[in-house]
């Protein structure tokens, strides 16, 4: 287990879409292991692959309720909407409102490669649509409506 670097907002790899795991091999159990770890480092409550450099379709996510790994992610169904608060490990003291589908059916496989679907609401739900954005090369901010202000950020920090 290791610690990965985070690529920061720039990095033309964030920019890039991911490809399928086709084989769940030692890669792709360390990516995952590196990954939770580099997450709970940074006390983030997700982390796609192309955050640590290696486009592959991979996901983990921990909102205090245990941590979730997600290989080939797909959102199946999406209602309702929600207006979220969002930061990002690699664009670091930016937050901003973005709007979700309040309610998420993803279906992944896990480490195992048994495929599990998962249904999440609320904040669950949009953690799970931030990182399926990163595996398509899509960040919050292309789809922030607006950013929080200092005075914002400055309460955010203090509850944080
Ligand atoms: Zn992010």
């Amino acid at each position: 287990m290791a610690i990965r670097n985070i690529l920061k907002d720039g990095d033309e790899i964030l920019r890039k879409k991911s490809r399928e795991v086709t084989e769940i091999n030692d890669n792709i159990l360390i990516l995952l292991d590196d990954m939770a770890d580099t997450m709970y480092k940074a006390n983030g409550a997700g982390l796609a692959a192309p955050q640590v450099g290696v486009l592959r379709r991979v996901v983990v996510i921990d909102i205090g309720e245990g941590l979730v790994e997600l290989i080939n992610p797909v959102i199946k169904e999406q209602t309702g909407q929600q207006t979220t608060i969002e930061g990002c490990l690699s664009i670091p003291g930016i937050w901003g409102e973005v709007e979700r589908p309040a309610r998420v059916v993803v279906e992944a496989l896990n480490r195992k490669g048994e495929k599990i679907t998962i249904e999440s609401e609320g904040f669950m739900a949009q953690a799970v649509c931030h990182e399926v954005d990163h595996l398509d090369g899509i960040l919050f901010t292309d789809k922030v409506i607006r950013f929080l202000d200092e005075e914002e950020l400055d309460r955010m920090e203090q509850e944080s």
